[in-house]
């Protein structure tokens, strides 16, 4: 079959917000994608941490199908059961009270700054709308979220900025502290490991150090699990290995497995804060993409998270201290690789030869499906070593 060369179309009519590899994937199933030439690669992406157990998964596959051909929309007027049973899984997995679903990982974080506001202003009066975030965080897109995200880059062009954030440093919680001090703050909102900011994860001594100043000062924590979130790190949640109890939750990416959707979940503290007609969305809570999740969460058990550890020690193992590799972060599924070459070459290299990871600061990422085989893992791994060898 001839295919249409989509490319120059995509530059001509798609709005050039995207620096594109030269790549157009035409289909996929598990960890494989195929290009417009039926080229495999092994997807060491994910599409950003969103296709938990891989592409066209069956069994989501059916749970989609099967609300999709029921209904695929209702207003948030009317009940509908998806959203309810997603809510309801949620709560039991994580303790949470009660969920609000958006669209995305920025809206999630929307809702969770807006909350914090509202919390604030009733539990501590005027004025404590401030929200601490750290630097080389990532929150989202949005106005706002990319105010609250630390860092300069993104601070930049679309002035004027949403007020009311205060950046500390990753692991000195002396500068939270300090923050604390000197304003009225409300929050402290923060990835526990930061993805974009090069897949770093959080000290547990300061995160623990975090949560009991949040405490103390009757401050909300508000932990960012859009990338973290739904198996991703080896538990649930990362929080939960963590050990934390925190005020707000928010995730998107792979929640939905690969349909959108996000979820902000609030614990005792906030479960009341909004309130009939504080917030809404249009297609908050879709049922399809609420059917996806719901078969996403369920299938996150002890089985799948221990398969998330093991793959994750695999690939620890082999490329720490490997020829060409200075270091390996992050948790889980979610790691970052630290070359001696530079990453975007070793990325094009790699793409060459069949594998897709991606970028995130000057690391190579690696976030696969949850559930990738083994020998697929290995294949991609030595892949990536030989690449970083420079062989
Ligand atoms: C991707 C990401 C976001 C933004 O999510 P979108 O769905 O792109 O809006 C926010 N926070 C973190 C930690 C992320 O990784």
């Amino acid at each position: 079959m001839m295919k249409n060369n989509i490319k120059p179309s995509d530059k001509e009519y798609v709005a050039s917000t995207y620096g594109r590899f030269d790549l157009e994937i035409v289909s996929g199933k598990g960890s494989y994608v195929y290009d417009e030439k039926g080229k495999e690669y092994i997807d060491m992406a994910t599409g950003i941490a969103v296709n938990t157990f891989g592409l066209c998964d069956e069994e989501w596959i059916n749970a989609v199908n099967e609300q999709l051909t029921r209904f695929q929309h209702v207003s948030n007027l009317y009940y509908s059961e998806p959203c309810v049973r997603l809510a309801e899984l949620l709560a039991k997995r994580t303790g949470c009270k009660k969920t609000f679903f958006s669209n995305s990982g920025a809206e999630a974080n929307e809702c969770a700054i807006k909350t914090a506001r509202k919390w604030a202003l009733e539990n501590k009066g005027e004025g404590y709308y401030n929200i601490i975030t750290l630097k080389n965080s990532f929150h989202g897109r949005t106005v706002t979220t990319l105010a609250a995200t630390g860092q300069d880059v993104f601070h930049t062009t679309f002035n004027p900025f949403t007020e009311g954030f205060l950046y500390a440093e990753a692991n000195r919680l002396d500068t939270v502290e300090a923050l604390v001090k000197e304003y009225k703050c409300g929050a402290v909102m923060m990835e526990l490991v930061q993805g974009e900011g090069g897949v770093l994860a959080l000290d547990k001594d300061f995160v623990d150090g975090v949560f009991a100043l949040c405490k103390e000062n009757n401050m909300l924590l508000v932990i960012d699990e859009v990338q973290t979130g739904n198996g991703r790190t080896g538990s649930l949640y990362a929080f939960q290995q963590y050990g934390i109890c925190p005020d707000i939750v928010t995730t998107a990416k792979g929640l939905g497995g690969g349909l959108p959707i996000g979820a902000t979940m609030f614990f005792e503290r906030t479960e009341n804060t909004l309130t009939a007609g504080t917030h809404g969305s249009t297609f908050g809570g879709n049922p399809v993409s609420c059917a996806g999740a719901v078969n996403i969460i369920e299938r996150i058990d002890d089985a799948v998270l221990k398969g998330v550890k093991e793959r994750s020690e695999y690939i620890v193992n082999e490329l720490t201290g490997a020829d060409g590799i200075k270091s390996v972060s992050g948790l889980g599924l979610m790691l970052g690789i630290e070359t001696e070459r530079d990453a975007g070459e070793i990325i094009k290299e790699c793409m060459d030869r069949g594998v897709l990871p991606i970028k995130a600061k000057n690391k190579v990422r690696l976030l696969p499906a949850l559930n990738i085989p083994m020998d697929t893992l290995k294949k991609a791994i030595s892949v990536i070593k030989a690449v970083a060898k420079g062989e």
